[in-house]
């Protein structure tokens, strides 16, 4: 049976996300020229392809791991992201008791995807700006104030570490007089997500072969699962599918999940006066309390990061004009916080895709004894990526532990309504969101 079945391939990846271009050059990798034989193939050197093939050569070292990749190895939404390596969630926290559950069962999820994250940058040095310092959850209309008191209240009962910000302290803290209030989680990370995940590729263990620009197109099930590539092939015992937000692009999960997508920019790096007129903070992360307000950042090297565009776009690639429209309302986000810096300008655009469902839950899944699925983090999954990408490994060779267990027992991601339903359904909510937190864009 074809699964996926696809002529060709169109890139998606634009050339100017600011993480790239402000972290050491990425190591580069053949393309597939030859048929060729695997224990595994991964489809996606992304967070979770990658936590997968670590975890094959530490759970079957002899194993041979062939890592497909359509585009520069992890140039996907893992370099694209806002460099979050998320704790816990605000915008899934409800007030019931059950929610309390399902979001603390979650924060148990991400902490142990952030804990080995953790481990490799450690064991092997990665140099990512990895930032122990948490992350802001802000409000900057008052409306907004009271979910945040809200999920202080669930931080305090849950033991979680977490600080609370009013709007003096939170100005002198930030450099920005914005925000009225915020709620500091104290257990998240920050870094430079495409040096985070450079590092994990050049220190792939010697059983993986990694190709780039090397799309799968075509691929066939039976006792031997072959995958067709444009110029080469992988015949495999098993496979792991780990393309995320292209999964219905693929042909995968089409009527369960979907990609949205979204584009950030980062300025220059501020000048020592313009560093001084806002206070010399140290860095930050701010994320908004509205799930369409803008996620900020002063990062390490003193550039300001704004993402505050979230849509609907079936194309999925921005062209530069697109991401020039898409710029100008990252500026706009920029210049409220920071009406003083009136030189500063963004240096890249650039636009990513997220995968959602409609119940935000993620897809992890055995399709047959030898075909693999992990994705759908809800725009959170960094290190819930990593953790799905060694845990679905796990899965394959009956590893048993707690998470797995945890993840089995998980629903899975409802049914989205048919074509034109849906796609007039998302519009009119994001318009709706996007209305409702326009004050915290
Ligand atoms: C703008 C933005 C901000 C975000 N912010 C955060 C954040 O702060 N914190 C957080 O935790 N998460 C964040 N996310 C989400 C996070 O980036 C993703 O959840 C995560 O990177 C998913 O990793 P992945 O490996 O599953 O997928 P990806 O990184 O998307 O990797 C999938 C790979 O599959 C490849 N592929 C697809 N189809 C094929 C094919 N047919 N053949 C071969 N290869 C194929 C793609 O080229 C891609 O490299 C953000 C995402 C975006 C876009």
């Amino acid at each position: 049976m074809k699964l996926i079945n696809q002529n060709t391939w169109q890139t998606i990846n634009d050339e100017t996300c600011g993480w790239v271009h402000t972290t050491s050059k990425a190591p580069s990798f053949p393309r597939l020229e030859q048929n060729i034989q695997a224990d595994w193939v991964i489809v996606g050197a992304g967070f979770t392809g990658l936590a997968a093939a670590y975890r094959i050569a530490e759970l079957n070292p002899t194993d041979s791991i062939v890592l497909l990749d359509a585009e520069q190895a992890g140039k996907g939404a893992s370099s694209r992201n806002s460099g979050y390596i998320v704790d816990i969630t605000l915008n899934d926290g409800g007030s019931t008791l059950a929610d309390e559950q399902t979001q603390l069962a979650k924060n148990r999820l991400n902490k142990a995807g952030l804990d080995l994250l953790r481990q490799r940058v450690e064991q092997y040095n990665i140099p990512c700006d990895w930032d122990e310092s948490g992350k802001f959850h802000c409000a900057a209309d008052n409306r907004n104030i009271p979910k945040l008191k809200n999920f202080e209240g669930f931080l305090h009962r849950a033991g979680l570490e977490h600080q609370v910000w009013t709007k003096e302290r939170l100005s002198e803290r930030l450099g920005t007089e914005f925000y009225q209030y915020a709620v500091q989680t104290k257990s998240g990370v920050l870094v430079n997500p495409a040096a985070l995940v450079n590092g994990l590729i050049e220190n792939l263990p010697d059983t993986v072969q990694l190709y780039e620009h090397s799309p799968v197109i075509e691929m066939s099930q039976g006792n031997t699962l072959y995958l067709k590539s444009i110029n080469g092939s992988v015949s495999a015992n098993r496979a792991i599918i780990a393309v995320n937000a292209l999964m219905p692009r693929n042909g995968f999960k089409t009527n369960r999940v979907f990609p949205l997508t979204l584009t950030g920019s980062l300025t220059r790096q501020l000048s020592e006066s313009e560093y001084a007129a806002i206070g010399s903070p140290r860095p930050w992360g701010v994320l908004s309390a509205s799930s369409m307000g803008a996620t900020v950042r002063l990062t390490n090297d003193r550039r300001i990061l704004v993402r505050n565009t979230v849509e609907w776009w079936p194309g999925l690639a921005m062209d530069q004009n697109a991401l020039a429209t898409r710029r100008e309302r990252n500026y706009s986000g920029l210049r409220k916080r920071f009406p003083g810096l009136t030189n500063l300008e963004f240096e890249y655009s650039w636009s990513g895709n997220v995968c959602i469902s409609r119940n935000s839950k993620p897809v992890f899944e055995q399709v047959n004894d030898n075909l693999f699925f992990a994705g759908c983090y809800n725009a959170g999954g960094i290190a819930m990526g990593s953790l799905f990408g060694k845990l679905i490994v796990d899965l394959a060779l009956g590893n048993e532990s707690d998470e797995l267990a945890q993840l089995l027992n998980q629903d899975k991601p409802n049914l989205l309504p048919p074509g034109p339903f849906f796609d007039i359904g998302l519009q009119t909510r994001l318009a709706f969101n996007r209305f409702r937190g326009r004050t915290e864009a």
